[in-house]
């Protein structure tokens, strides 16, 4: 992690009520504090439902709690007739400060390929918000050998047209699909593999010193129990965390993984 500081962020995905997610806040929160944790040196986010973002916004803001929020997506538009979908302005509005983008249960089930993701990167930066740009392979690419061609050539394409100020600050998360919500996690190995190969196209794209300040994740079954070794990787700066972030103790567990 060289210099950078570690991101642990949590995807709830598509879960929780409205009481459990304000809840969930508050609790995570506290307990961090309860434990002391160094908000400056490990930076902690949670990433709710949209429906949920105003009274997190409420809560960071009333309470001054020190978590960051962001949300799971955003709209390749700002505004217009586009029914349903939520524009980087509204985010902005709400005070996120992420926003995932590329997630591969959106490429799957809502078919985001590489051009409409590298416009959702663009859209979260019009809006001053940093996306966590998700790649990863398969199963069957992963049995292939072909992997990191593979996210090398999503961070590529996903990244097409950024300018170097943008690309410094924004966030990788490296998520091999047959790991994410399977409870099989990659090896620290594995993990280190393919996000030491994402820094050296970073630094072909822009230059070793943009590369060098940013962070790239590891995200797939990270638990409490697995999540010191991965972050003991050099190239791993933190993970990107579905399933267990959505339990209190056990994301602030994984947020003191050291
Ligand atoms: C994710 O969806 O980003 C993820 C990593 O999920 P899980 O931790 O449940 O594998």
């Amino acid at each position: 992690t060289s210099g950078r500081t570690p991101l642990l962020a949590g995807n709830w995905k598509m879960n929780l009520d409205h009481l459990q997610a304000t809840h969930l806040v508050q609790k995570l929160d506290w307990t961090l504090k309860d434990g002391k944790h160094d908000f400056g040196a490990v930076e902690v986010a949670v990433l709710p439902p949209f429906t949920d973002l105003r009274s997190v916004q409420t809560l960071v803001d009333g309470d001054r709690l020190e978590l960051k929020f962001g949300a799971q997506d955003l709209s390749v538009h700002d505004a217009g007739a586009y029914t349903g979908e939520i524009s980087g302005a509204f985010l902005a509005k709400l005070g996120c400060s992420y926003v995932a983008v590329g997630h591969s249960e959106r490429r799957e089930y809502h078919h985001e390929d590489d051009s409409v993701v590298n416009a959702k990167v663009k859209a979260a930066y019009r809006h001053g918000i940093t996306p966590i740009f998700c790649c990863g392979e398969g199963l069957e690419i992963r049995q292939a050998g072909t992997h990191v061609e593979h996210v090398l050539a999503q961070v590529e394409a996903g990244l097409d047209g950024l300018s170097v100020e943008d690309a410094r600050s924004i966030v990788i998360a490296y998520e091999p699909i047959w790991a994410i919500g399977t409870g099989e996690v990659a090896t620290p190995e594995d993990a280190q593999e393919v996000c030491a190969a994402i820094r050296t196209k970073l630094a072909e794209l822009y230059s070793g010193d943009v590369a060098d300040g940013i962070r790239v994740l590891y995200g797939g079954s990270v638990k409490s129990s697995n999540v010191a070794a991965i972050m003991a990787k050099e190239d791993v700066d933190g993970a990107l965390v579905g399933g267990a972030s959505i339990d209190p103790a056990e994301f602030a567990a994984i947020c003191r993984f050291r």
